[in-house]
């Protein structure tokens, strides 16, 4: 008898002690999804917001890959992400869809039972998708679509709906080595509620960083404005003074321009500017920094460029415009548009003050620019760096 109740007072305490190992373990993984979230939430940029997904999820979760999928119809978020942040653009691990069907088609291809809908899933989000996390082993549909750049295999997947207002933006994207990582059936409360709130953050980061490229772009050209070319002024110099490496800097004003708006009106005006802020925008690279100065102005920054190639891509840019033609409906005849260019170089300088340095950059191709509409305009002249900071610190 005795007997009986110490055996079922060790089973007893066996299960609690179980009990309460299962509860420790769900406070941690609480304060875990706390600690996400909060990360999350404070997040102040895109960049950032992705990067806490991307690198600090896989990280913190042991996972072999994280990707993540953003339905993107219009290309609007491209075109965000390419003005403000483009270096994301590279990262395999950011996928965008052009339709919500990829994902549809991916989820579809994972579940066999993926085709029996739930009727509210119909309603609220388009037929055939389901709104749950799938859990489970990776098609190669999947892998192809959600992990392009995996090397090893994918044995178990978890891919989680991004759902804001009704609406699938895209989808958080886990990949384990392990084939009972991610089971069909497990729970998902977690990762569900991370999901939600990872949606939201997503969409308020698009949203602020449309706001911000409002105010830093150029309405009539949607290249970048003065106020943008200012900020990036700065960066630019201060990397440049202590990487120790060489920034340049073009100034390009259309030659004659008044006469393009005297003649044919300020339609055709407009119409000159952004063809020229086109055909700058195709000879510039990734790193540099385009906008529109003023008027029928454009500044540009070549990072990490000395003077010999920071010459040679104003060349290119001169020609293309001189050689190229513009034709306006309205107008009988081709227009022939030239430019003339400023160029200067900041290298290995003895000056340490970031706002003089600024300065100078900008007065140099200034100078240099005045020095190209006095020798003949469609032309390049070239500033001395040195030479002029040593003029204006005279001032
Ligand atoms: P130069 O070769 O010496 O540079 O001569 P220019 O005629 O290009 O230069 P000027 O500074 O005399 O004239 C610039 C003109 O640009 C005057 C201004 O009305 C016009 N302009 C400035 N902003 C805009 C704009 O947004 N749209 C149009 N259509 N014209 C503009
Ligand atoms: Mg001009
Ligand atoms: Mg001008």
């Amino acid at each position: 008898m005795s007997q009986t109740k110490d055996y079922s007072n060790f089973e007893l305490r066996k299960k609690l002690k179980a009990l309460v190992t299962q509860a420790q373990n769900n406070e941690l993984k609480l304060q875990k999804l706390q600690r996400q979230e909060l990360a999350l939430i404070s997040a102040d940029s895109l960049p950032e917001l992705i990067d806490i997904v991307l690198q600090q999820y896989r990280l913190e979760y042991g996972l072999d890959y994280v990707s993540l999928l953003l339905i993107d119809a219009d290309y609007e978020i491209r075109h965000v992400i390419e003005f403000m942040s483009p270096g994301l653009l590279k990262l395999p691990t950011l996928i965008f869809a052009n339709s919500h069907t990829t994902l549809e088609n991916v989820v579809i291809a994972q579940t066999q039972e993926g085709k029996s809908l739930s009727p509210a899933v119909q309603k609220t989000l388009f037929p055939n998708f389901k709104d749950e996390p799938y859990l489970g082993r990776c098609s190669d549909e999947c892998k192809q679509r959600l992990f392009p750049s995996i090397q090893k295999e994918a044995a178990s997947v978890a891919i989680v709906p991004l759902i804001r207002n009704h609406k699938l933006i895209g989808s958080l994207n886990l990949a384990s080595n392990e084939s009972s990582r991610f089971i069909a059936g497990s729970g998902t409360d977690l990762i569900k509620r991370l999901s939600a709130i990872l949606a939201v953050c997503i969409e308020n980061a698009i949203n602020n960083e449309k706001l911000k490229l409002l105010g830093l772009t150029d309405a009539l050209t949607g290249i970048h404005n003065r106020r943008y070319f200012m900020q990036r002024l700065e960066e630019e110099v201060v990397r440049g003074l202590r990487q120790h490496l060489p920034v340049s800097c073009l100034f390009i004003d259309i030659d004659h321009f008044k006469a393009f708006n005297d003649l044919y009106g300020h339609a055709v005006g407009d119409e000159v500017l952004r063809y020229v802020a086109d055909i700058i925008k195709s000879q510039m690279r990734m790193s540099d920094v385009l906008a529109r100065y003023g008027g029928e102005e454009f500044s540009v920054l070549l990072t990490n460029t000395d003077t010999h190639l920071a010459q040679d891509i104003a060349e290119r840019i001169r020609s293309a415009i001189a050689d190229a033609v513009l034709t306006v409906k309205s107008l009988p005849d081709d227009l022939h548009v030239t430019v003339s260019i400023g160029c200067t170089t900041m290298f290995n300088t003895n000056i340490s003050n970031v706002t003089f340095l600024g300065e100078t950059l900008l007065n140099a191709a200034d100078h240099a620019l005045y020095a190209s509409k006095g020798a003949g305009r469609n032309c390049i002249n070239v500033s001395d760096f040195e030479e002029i900071a040593m003029a204006q610190a005279a001032h």
